[in-house]
């Protein structure tokens, strides 16, 4: 099976620069896209932010690896240019989906016939995308997690059209950028690390609005019983307040009387979670 040995990235914010990174750090040639100049020069900010993160985080970075990745990299503001000699092209822009259905009608005009395209979306199903591809066989999801370095899942997800051998291709990419890859049989909504997240969470804040216990015990309780290092309301502070309110928020009324707790007395208290030194519990801030 042919390798895949170029890879165009689309989108770089929080995700996409990651992703797009991570490829380049095991030796990938990576085009990085975005709709404009301004913003690819954001980019490249980010991506020296990550070299930093990787020299303190990842074993053996910092004797040149990490530097070296950045030069792997080739930024494009240009959709035809960025595409134009794409093994692979990993979309990672905002989880909107007429944005997304009209970047990939764009997408399958200019790519090459060879290209694969491979959607990050966390709450789309591929299957809402596929049709707007131009070439469903060669379409799937291969969705990451936020901190790819560490939290290294690459779940890969195929419609009923993805050629067996284009969804194997995909798996062998993510093992060789240093992923695990994650083989979901069925398309699936959340995939397997949010069907199982989701749920856990939104039980765990139904337990506090309830008055049952507060979120210290309850994490405890967690720790303790399951042998986890961290209990929900720790991983509520990871994933950001701010992020779990706007999950809450779009839920049943349980959990839209979540989204109101976590407002009133979080949000509006400026305490967001790990990232900004306080949530529901303190943390020292770097
Ligand atoms: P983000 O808002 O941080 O970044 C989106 C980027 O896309 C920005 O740089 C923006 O300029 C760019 N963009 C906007 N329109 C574009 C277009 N038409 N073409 C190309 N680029 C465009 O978003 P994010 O958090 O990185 O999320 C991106 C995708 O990754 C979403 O589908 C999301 O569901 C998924 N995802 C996010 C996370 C997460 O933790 N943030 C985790 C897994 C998957």
């Amino acid at each position: 099976m042919t390798a895949i040995n170029k890879v165009t990235v689309l989108g770089t914010g929080v995700l996409g620069s990651q992703i797009a990174y991570q490829t380049a750090y095991h030796g990938v040639d990576v085009v990085a896209y975005d709709i404009s100049d301004e913003v690819l020069d954001k980019a490249k900010a980010r991506f020296a932010g990550l070299a930093q993160t990787y020299k303190a985080e990842v074993d053996g970075a910092a004797d040149g690896a990490a530097d070296a990745a950045l030069d792997r990299i080739r930024y494009s503001a240009d959709l035809a240019d960025a595409v134009e000699d794409a093994d692979l092209v990993i979309e990672a822009i905002p989880e909107n989906l007429d944005l997304k259905r009209d970047t990939y009608t764009k997408l399958g005009e200019v790519a090459p016939a060879k290209t694969i395209f491979a959607t990050n979306s966390s709450t789309l199903l591929p299957s809402d995308l596929k049709g707007f591809t131009g070439r469903p066989e060669k379409f799937l999801a291969l969705h990451f997690a936020n901190h790819v370095w560490r939290q290294n899942t690459a779940e890969v997800m195929g419609t009923d059209s993805t050629d067996p051998e284009v969804y194997r291709r995909v798996v062998d990419f993510a093992a060789a950028i240093g992923m695990v890859p994650i083989e979901i049989k069925k398309e699936k909504a959340g995939y397997l690390l949010n069907s199982l997240l989701v749920p856990f969470l939104s039980a765990a804040g139904q337990l506090v609005v309830d008055g049952i216990a507060e979120p210290e015990m309850i994490d405890e309780t967690w720790r303790i019983g399951t042998g986890a290092p961290m209990g929900p309301f720790q991983i509520y502070d990871v994933v950001g307040l701010t992020t779990a309110y706007n999950i809450s928020a779009a839920g049943d009324e349980g959990q839209r009387r979540f989204a109101e707790y976590i407002k009133e007395n979080y949000i509006d208290k400026g305490k967001l979670g790990a990232a900004t030194g306080e949530g529901f519990y303190a943390y020292s801030v770097e």
